[in-house]
């Protein structure tokens, strides 16, 4: 499912996970409300926690999220998108730009790691806008966890609710 989002300015979080999950994800920049949402480029799915926003944009593909927490309002998107963990693609994405992160030689990167990361890894990945190194890591399966139990306790709440 190639599902993409446009997300006002107060999302800042919930729009890094949804990058870390591999959605093409932009942000508003500044504080331009309306105007940012009305400019977005179509097939988007809008996410406000803005009621002004909710009043004022009729988009059937806008989706207002209701909690103040970033892990709460990813399951709203999960949820509501029926988003299941198949369709995630970790770490594709620059967590900062929201560019597909590519494949770069080792010895492109020399000086721009840790030695100690250059020295105990063969791969690497680079955001080919901010320059960002990316290599897999303790970081990343950690992060792998929270996801899996992102969608264990989806699952569960679901069980729940059909009991
Ligand atoms: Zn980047």
């Amino acid at each position: 499912m190639a599902v993409a989002f446009a997300a006002e300015n107060t999302l800042g979080k919930l729009s890094k996970w949804l990058r870390i999950l591999g959605f093409d994800t932009i942000s508003d920049s500044g504080d331009h409300g309306l105007e940012f949402f009305r400019s977005a480029p179509p097939g988007r799915v809008l996410l406000t926690r803005t009621r002004s926003v909710k009043k004022q944009i009729r988009s059937d593909r806008l989706l207002f999220i209701q909690s103040n927490d970033y892990r709460q309002q990813l399951i709203e998107v999960i949820r509501n998108l029926e988003i299941r963990f198949e369709d995630v693609r970790p770490f594709t994405r620059c967590v900062d730009c929201n560019q597909i992160i590519e494949c770069v030689e080792k010895r492109l990167i020399r000086g721009k790691v840790p030695d100690y990361v250059y020295d105990s890894h063969e791969e690497f990945q680079r955001c080919s806008r901010c320059g960002k190194v990316f290599w897999p890591g303790s970081h990343a399966s950690r992060v792998m966890e929270r996801i899996r139990q992102l969608f264990d306790s989806e699952q569960q709440t679901v069980d729940e609710n059909v009991q």
